[in-house]
């Protein structure tokens, strides 16, 4: 299935199937005079001799989280210039989010910029086939150097999915989960019935794709982020501070998250989302639960008042449901904040 972007320009394709890497790449770098590859040393050595035995001389990073620095950076643009790359050069990008961000950031800066294709291998790097943000990490925090840089195409061959260990589905599901969510209610049953218990990869195509479509009408709407893109920051304001603090992976700590939105939406708003329900459903596929009752509140607070998306001391901006069918961002009183998040501690 191919998904067209719908910017005003600047388009691209994101190419969502089974075993479409090299036929789907070919017809992209016939354009160009040379290639180049980046791609994340697990993925290389799972690979190398089937899926990606056509590249040669690639260059194989550490990725993950480790790769987003800036000495990495430096040292891949230099290997990268040493073997010539040109302005009309392609970049092609292979490995998860983190590779997906840091290649996507070397590739808006590299010669000013030369086009790139990222191909995604984790269910997470859904998230950025579409919005266009590259970014490395700084010792002052996670993506806050970088550049809103499209690539020329995303091929997400799902084959990849096939070797992601249980903890990295885990991850990746939250954000599918955060996007179905914001979808609609109907889409999050469905979704929910059919993962009722287990998260079997083979059944989530269709939502990855809705997943992808729902972010995209977002990110569309509001490119800048200076309003409904806020939205697909649901989960995010406790997530960043629990998956800093406890060093678990990022959506997981998102589906925390949601959990400590819907309370807080059920608390303030009255939405009406069964509690229960959800927390039975995350703790039966092993999301760890436990965390929302161990957490340090105080901490937790500490944590998001550095939050880059607050405006207002004293309140601490959070995406909550009006009903079950609207989201919105409300800036919560921390005392407030804080007296719901203790009692919901009390709920686990
Ligand atoms: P990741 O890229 O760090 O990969 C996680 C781990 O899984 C790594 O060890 C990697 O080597 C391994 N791996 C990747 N694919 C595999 C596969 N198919 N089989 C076996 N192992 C595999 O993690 P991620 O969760 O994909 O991405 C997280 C990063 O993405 C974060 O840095 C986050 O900031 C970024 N992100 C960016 C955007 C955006 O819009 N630009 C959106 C969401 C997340
Ligand atoms: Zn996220």
């Amino acid at each position: 299935m191919d998904i067209s972007t719908a910017y005003k320009d600047n388009n691209y394709k994101i190419h969502v199937d089974r075993n479409i890497l090299k036929n789907v790449l070919q017809t992209y770098t016939k354009q160009y005079e040379s290639v180049y590859y980046i791609i994340d040393e697990n993925i290389y050595d799972i690979y190398k001799d089937s899926k990606l035995s056509f590249i040669i001389s690639p260059l194989v990073v550490t990725g993950g989280e480790s790769f987003k620095y800036v000495s990495p950076l430096m040292h891949t643009m230099e290997a990268l210039l040493a073997s010539g790359i040109k302005r009309n050069s392609l970049l092609v990008v292979i490995g998860g989010g983190a590779t997906g961000d840091a290649g996507g950031f070397i590739a808006s800066i590299i010669l000013r910029g030369v086009d790139y294709i990222h191909v995604p291998t984790t269910l997470l790097a859904h998230d950025s086939a579409i919005g266009g943000k590259t970014a490395i990490n700084s010792e002052h925090g996670k993506n806050l150097i970088g550049a809103f840089y499209r690539p020329r195409a995303v091929i997400y061959d799902l084959e990849f999915l096939d070797s992601l260990p249980e903890d990295e589905v885990l991850s990746g599901f939250g954000e599918v989960f955060k996007h179905a969510m914001l979808h609609s209610p109907a889409l999050l049953d469905e979704l929910m019935a059919a993962t009722e218990n287990s998260i079997d990869i083979t059944a989530l195509p269709p939502y990855i794709i809705k997943g992808i479509e729902t972010k995209m009408k977002i990110v569309i709407e509001d490119e800048h982020e200076s309003g409904s893109r806020k939205f697909l920051n649901l989960g995010h304001t406790l997530a960043h501070a629990v998956e800093y603090k406890y060093k678990i992976p990022h959506g997981q700590a998102v589906m925390l998250g949601i959990i400590a939105a819907l309370y807080i939406s059920n608390e303030l708003n009255g939405a009406g989302f069964d509690l229960d329900a959800y927390i039975a459903y995350i703790r039966r596929h092993g999301y760890p639960v436990q965390l929302l009752k161990e957490m340090d509140i105080d901490e937790m607070m500490h944590f998001m008042q550095k939050d880059k998306k607050n405006h207002r001391s004293d309140y601490i901006s959070y995406v909550v449901f009006e009903d079950k069918n609207t989201p919105a961002v409300t800036d919560i009183k921390i005392e407030d904040l804080q007296n719901m998040l203790t009692a919901l501690k009390e709920r686990i």
